[in-house]
């Protein structure tokens, strides 16, 4: 297999820099613009395996580009890590719901964010053979959607279907972070709509349900919240 493709997006030259020096010297072919219409540019002309794009961009920002290259079918598929500066968790939100796969605040650690990266490769690389009705072991929690039971190192919990639902939805994509607004589309009934404050307290009443294993069930503050990888 050939070293991946990541498109670097960012403005900030000393930061492009330290990204493509230390993206090369960890085996990936790195690639670079400098404005979200570069950005996209190069993404039509070589689609990289990864985009790792700033958020804050002169022109077209970050989220203008992941909106365009979601809104494309030859480039929906792509994978994108964000940069987000401190105190953006409102941008992160947005991202996330226009379809990115993660995101990481400056300043940030090259060790995370090289983690980070390998994640999101990792999990996009895995074949989609859950189809969402096989049962699912993460840790020591085991999932049967078809007959809604969780267990946790063996032993039965009882959950609410919409505790279940949420479980189900953060369990399936361990790592990934949910927004609120994505969980409510994931869980919402047809009877009655689930609000986003909804969506905290059904976290409280599944953490205690689920003892131990609750500590899986990771907040990212600001931002929703996520299964433990
Ligand atoms: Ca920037």
């Amino acid at each position: 297999m050939t070293d991946p493709r990541v498109l670097v997006v960012e403005d900030e030259q000393d930061i492009q820099e330290l990204l493509a020096f230390n993206l090369t010297k960890a085996g990936y072919r790195v690639d670079a613009a400098r404005t979200g219409e570069e950005a996209l540019r190069r993404i039509r002309e070589a689609p990289p395996d990864l985009v790792l794009l700033d958020l804050m961009l002169p022109g077209i920002d970050g989220l203008e580009v992941c909106r365009l290259m979601k809104a494309q079918p030859e480039t929906r598929e792509i994978p994108v890590l964000m940069l987000t500066a401190k105190g953006e968790e409102a941008d992160v939100v947005a991202g996330l719901e226009l379809g990115a796969d993660d995101y990481v605040t400056k300043p940030f650690s090259l060790r995370v964010l090289l983690a980070r990266l390998q994640a999101v490769l990792r999990r996009v690389a895995q074949p989609a053979t859950d189809d969402g009705a096989a049962p699912l072991k993460v840790h020591d929690v085991e999932i049967h959607p078809g007959r809604q039971e969780v267990t946790v190192a063996g032993q039965p919990v009882k959950l609410t279907h919409r505790e279940f639902l949420l479980l189900h939805t953060l369990a399936r994509r361990p790592g990934w972070v949910f927004t609120r607004n994505q969980i409510v589309e994931a869980v919402h009934g047809d009877d009655y709509p689930v609000t986003e404050r909804a969506v905290d307290v059904q976290i409280v009443g599944l953490r205690k349900k689920l003892g131990a294993a609750g500590e899986y069930v990771e907040t990212v503050r600001g931002v929703g919240y996520r299964f433990k990888e």
